[in-house]
């Protein structure tokens, strides 16, 4: 599926799938769009459970056709860590109904995830179908006893009955990504001799029994979501036969509708990041739509609500599936049905403020909409009849303008370049990061409809900015000088004049830093390696035949050859997000990038880059070009004073910038913080 990349304009759509009702029979669904399940930490958080009706109410007035919550645990073994949330007692479902109160009156309807982690659980009581340790997996599983499996499976009834007892309209099984279920199902991961393993068959009494007893248990009016593995993509995984025999089996167990998953979370595979073309797995589902009798759902990088459309249309499912689209904006579904497409703030896949602080613990967010999942900690100032001027139109300038006009103010942009967009304009260039085009996007037609006056190829000085009553600075950073002898050279290049397309960089690379930026631009560099396209390139077998979904790589080496560099000992990209950093190492290591880590530069001469590497040998690096990403320095422009002046986003802290942080502090400029939980 292609990227919309047209730019500022963004025509409206027509939606007659997408808005067409859904009909389960005691149900009708306003439209065809799932609010798919993300575990945001409010599920264990302090008041957690308030902040979530909150969240939820949101995005059902914001007229999601029907929302999964994150996974909640049926017993104490399935939690995902250590006081992960479950709903194993009366208790449990009192708590819970705030949230389901709050879906329903504003007009939506939400079904519980039933998750049990199984070995992937970080906690020493995990447990498994066979005592076999994840890859990923901090603790060795205990093997369940018999008597343990059907203890399991009761403890997945209990919890379905609570959640019809809490007001949920249904639940969701899990039964992908690698979860207990899946585990039962693999044989790879299921070594059992008893009644719950041996041949497929067997290995399928588990999800089985889950869904039939819950159905008995819960009667016919409550919705009964199977989340189906479509592909495992992890070796000894489910072949298509099986998939499809399962998807049967589950049907005729008495399921509602089958949503589905792609990658176990242990695959090497991307599956939802940025670099994952716009509904790439869409192929999967769409093989299965004659198989079954019961609504289909697909998912996995649906971010546009004309991509749902398209998918419908192309005969890929009965429904579509988003969730990460529905932190970065509440509405996304009512913007589309009112032809307000250009109005819709577009998740760009990068995971950086939702899964990744959901890995360290941190309640989740957006970078393109810090308020997500914060709904009640941010009030907003008064900033009526304030005349306001905001220097700077990159991402913390933009944000700070809206936000300033939102809040009341009259606000003046100034960004000197002919555009705005700053840091993004660049990052769009990196290949798989075009999704910044969106944000970009969002806030120029925002800022429009705002009232902003936006003055571009304008340089702010003092004298300009003396009328104003407040003045934010967002002047954002510039490269970091590389001082070593012969920097001045021709060859060396900054990372700009590269991804700016000044330079037409030769077929040998030295890249200076290890940072965000240096795996970007040496991404940049090297990606005809991916020729092959995606799912080539990854070894996604997209005739479906081999076992997990499976095929070799068609990746094939840069036709550059490009070495990394840093001072630092440690390993390159550590930094880096921890859902995405791996897949940024996978990829430049499989094209032939080197690295060189604990290195001193020495200069650049006629013979090339001239560095000591860790081991204390010297060495002469023959290259056509260096290119320079030794990181970033605050731009504050020289003079500029008010008496009433903020620095926010890298002209204020160049350290540790990314957009998230910019967008942020550009917002909250013109937010007072209630208490901040990150
Ligand atoms: P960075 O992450 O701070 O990395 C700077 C790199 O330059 C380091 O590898 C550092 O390694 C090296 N360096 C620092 N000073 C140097 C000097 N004087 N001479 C030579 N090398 C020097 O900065 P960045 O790469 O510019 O990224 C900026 C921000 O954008 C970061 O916060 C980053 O996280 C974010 N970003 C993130 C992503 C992503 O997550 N995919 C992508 C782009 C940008 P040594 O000091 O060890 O040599
Ligand atoms: Fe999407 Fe990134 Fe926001 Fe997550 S943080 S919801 S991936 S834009």
């Amino acid at each position: 599926m292609r990227l919309i990349l047209d730019g500022m304009e963004r025509k409206p759509h027509a939606y007659p799938r997408l808005f067409e009702p859904l009909d389960l029979g005691f149900l009708t669904l306003r439209n065809r769009v799932l609010m798919g399940s993300m575990h945001t930490g409010l599920e264990e958080a302090r008041g957690g459970m308030g902040r979530l009706a909150r969240f939820y109410a949101e995005r059902a007035e914001g007229e999601a056709g029907l929302i999964v919550t994150g996974g909640i645990a049926p017993n104490r073994e399935g939690v995902v860590a250590f006081g992960g949330s479950r709903m194993a007692r009366a208790r449990h479902a009192r708590h819970h109904r705030p949230i389901t109160g709050a879906v329903h009156q504003a007009g939506g309807a939400i079904v519980m995830q039933i998750l049990h982690a199984g070995r992937y659980a970080y906690t020493p009581l995990c447990v498994a179908p066979s005592a076999i340790k994840a890859p990923i997996g901090r603790f060795s599983p205990r093997a369940l006893t018999s008597m343990g499996v059907e203890r399991t499976i009761r403890a997945f009834v209990r919890s379905a009955v609570l959640a019809r007892e809490a007001g949920y309209d249904g639940v969701e099984i899990m039964g992908s990504e690698g979860y207990l279920i899946n585990q039962f199902v693999a044989a790879e991961t299921n070594h059992r001799n008893d009644a719950w393993g041996g041949d497929f068959q067997r290995r399928c009494r588990f999800p089985e029994a889950i869904v039939k007893r819950i159905r008995e248990a819960v009667g016919p009016d409550f919705l009964v979501m199977y989340r189906l593995s479509m592909l495992d993509l992890v070796a000894g995984g489910s072949n298509w036969q099986e998939v499809e025999a399962l998807a049967k089996v589950v049907e005729t167990a008495g399921a509602t509708m089958i949503n589905t998953g792609i990658g176990w979370h242990e695959a090497r595979i991307p599956t939802i990041a940025t670099m994952v073309p716009r509904g790439e797995f869409r192929f999967v589902t769409k093989r299965l739509m004659d198989k079954v009798g019961i609504p289909l759902i697909t998912t996995n990088r649906f971010n546009d609500p004309k991509d749902c459309e398209d998918a419908l249309a192309e005969g890929c499912a009965d429904m579509v599936s988003m969730a990460r689209p529905f932190l970065a904006d509440a509405r996304i579904v009512q913007k589309a049905r009112l032809s307000h497409e250009a109005s819709i703030n577009t998740c760009i896949g990068c995971n950086q403020a939702c899964l990744d602080h959901v890995f360290k613990q941190k309640i989740a967010s957006c970078l393109v909409n810090p308020r997500a999942c914060h709904e009640d900690q941010y009030e907003p100032k008064n900033q009526r009849g304030k005349h306001v001027a905001v220097v700077g139109g990159g991402p913390a300038g933009m944000s700070a303008a809206l936000e300033q006009a939102r809040a009341g103010a009259e606000v003046t942009l100034y960004e000197r370049q002919p555009s705005l967009g700053g840091q993004l304009i660049v990052a769009k260039a990196i290949p798989g990061k075009e999704e910044f085009n969106e944000t970009i996007r969002y806030f120029v037609h925002e800022l429009e409809q705002a009232g902003v006056e936006v003055l571009t190829g304008v340089e702010a000085d003092s004298e300009r900015l003396a009328s104003f009553d407040e003045v934010v600075v967002a002047t954002g950073v510039k490269p970091r000088p590389w001082n070593v002898p012969g920097a001045d050279r021709s060859e060396v290049v900054g990372y700009l004049d590269v991804l700016e397309g000044r330079v037409e960089v030769g077929r040998r690379v030295a890249v200076i830093g290890a940072g965000g930026i240096g795996f970007d631009v040496t991404d940049y560099l090297t990606h005809d390696a991916d020729a092959a396209g995606f799912l080539a390139s990854w070894g996604v077998d997209a005739t479906l035949e081999n076992r997990g979904g499976l095929a070799e790589s068609q990746r094939k080496a840069s036709h550059r050859e490009v070495t990394m560099y840093q001072r630092g000992q440690g390993k390159m990209g550590a930094n880096l997000g921890k859902s995405t950093g791996w897949i940024h190492r996978n990829t430049l290591r499989a094209r032939g990038v080197k690295q060189e880590t604990g290195v001193q530069y020495v200069k650049v001469d006629d013979e090339g880059l001239h560095v000591i590497l860790s081991d204390g040998t010297n060495r002469v690096h023959p290259v056509d070009h260096v290119v320079v990403c030794a990181g970033q320095e605050s731009r504050v422009p020289q003079g500029l004073n008010h008496p009433n002046m903020t620095v926010v986003g890298g002209a204020h802290n160049a350290r540790s910038l990314d957009a998230q942080r910019a967008i942020r502090e550009g917002l909250l400029t013109a937010f007072r913080l209630r208490s901040d939980t990150a």
